[in-house]
């Protein structure tokens, strides 16, 4: 065991004071993730801020819009009645994620910032390019079934294993942080990163920075809506694949579409040229073949998990049949 210091502070600007007085040092939310990390010795930070007391909890809508605190629980989220109202897809997204017990101390801060759960980056035997750069990824020919089938590259394949984030890409959320040099706001999808050659990074925060609040921008995507995930247990389980699927229809013409992947990326995938495709087009049994064909276009396997190439396409299939049929 290292020795860490802890700290609780209930001000956004207490946290990052505490931040810039120890580099490594990391907040704490719900650390349902944080403390495996530092039980298994994947990161020691010399200081723990908890954050949990800071005024980030809120769920705010009006007209333009909801605004959800870095610090709202997951399960709170989840039965929120306007959110079950208006933004269908994350209730359902968030639903499929973990278990009752994690969900009710996961927050949406923490669940963005979760790391990967590629099994060689948690066991520090096995080199990890990820855990620590230029030792090499023992995944690449190793047991990858649970790997990424796109965007990756010899330094990295593991995946982002949300199931809320992959919903909040579809949506267009925007995200807000607060950090030393001040605020600024970023579209979700710009949030997670591609591993390229720093596969050390798992997304855009930037040192010391907080985040404070996700925005989702008013939508037409309240009835027609699936999140489908395909996993090896029906509980308590990570995505092997899941499509978050939401469609605008006009009787039976798709006005518009929006679709996102999880399992399957180093970042939540969205399948922004499927969407293309299918705005304007009637919902028939050739309009969903051919997106699911084009939903794979560019995946590539690295041998236990070539069977996703499949899947995603039958996942991606079955998402918009279910939407259209409003099954959640
Ligand atoms: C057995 C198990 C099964 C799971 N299954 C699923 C699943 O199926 N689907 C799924 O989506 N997730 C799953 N999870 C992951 C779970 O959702 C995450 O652990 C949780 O969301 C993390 O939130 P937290 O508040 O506990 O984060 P913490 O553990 O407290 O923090 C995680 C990271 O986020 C950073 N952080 C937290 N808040 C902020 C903030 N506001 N600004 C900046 N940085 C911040 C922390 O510094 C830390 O680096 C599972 C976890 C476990 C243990
Ligand atoms: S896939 Fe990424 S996280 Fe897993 S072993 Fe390779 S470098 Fe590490």
């Amino acid at each position: 065991m290292t020795n860490f210091e802890y700290i609780r502070t209930a001000s956004i600007k207490g946290a990052l004071d505490a931040f810039s007085r120890t580099p490594n040092s990391s907040f704490i939310a719900g650390g349902t993730n944080l403390i495996d990390l530092m039980k298994r010795g994947v990161t020691s930070p010399q200081r723990l801020i908890d954050i949990n007391s800071l005024p980030l909890k809120s769920i705010e809508a009006n007209n333009s819009g909801v605004r959800i605190g870095a610090l709202a629980i997951n399960s709170e989220v989840a039965i929120d009645k306007n959110i079950n109202q208006n933004y269908p897809l994350l209730a359902l997204a968030l639903k499929a994620g973990a278990s009752a017990q994690l969900r009710n101390m996961a927050t949406v801060g923490g669940n963005m910032m979760q790391r990967t759960r590629c099994s060689y980056f948690y066991d520090t035997t096995f080199p990890c390019n990820k855990r620590q750069p230029g030792t090499g990824c023992s995944a690449l020919k190793g047991y990858n079934r649970m790997h990424a089938i796109f965007g990756g590259n010899e330094k990295c394949i593991a995946v982002h294993p949300s199931d809320m984030c992959v919903a909040l890409a579809a949506l267009d959320a925007r995200i807000e942080f607060s950090g030393p040099d001040g605020d600024r706001t970023l579209p979700f999808t710009d949030f997670h990163r591609l591993p390229g050659e720093t596969p050390e990074r798992d997304n855009n925060l930037k040192k010391g920075e907080l985040i404070r609040t996700i925005f989702i921008p008013a939508n037409p995507f309240t009835k027609n809506v699936s999140y489908l995930k395909i996993r090896d247990r029906a509980s308590y389980a990570f995505a092997l694949v899941s499509v978050a699927a939401a469609l605008d229809m006009n009787g039976n013409k798709i006005k518009q579409a929006r679709l996102a992947m999880g399992g399957v990326a180093h970042k939540p995938w969205r399948l922004t040229e499927v969407e293309k495709f299918l705005a304007g087009k009637e919902f028939n049994s050739e309009t969903i073949r051919n997106a699911g064909t084009l939903a794979i276009k560019g995946a590539k396997g690295y041998g236990f998990n070539d069977f996703k190439i499949k899947l995603t396409s039958s996942t991606v299939m079955q998402a918009l049949v279910n939407a259209h049929e409003g099954k959640g």
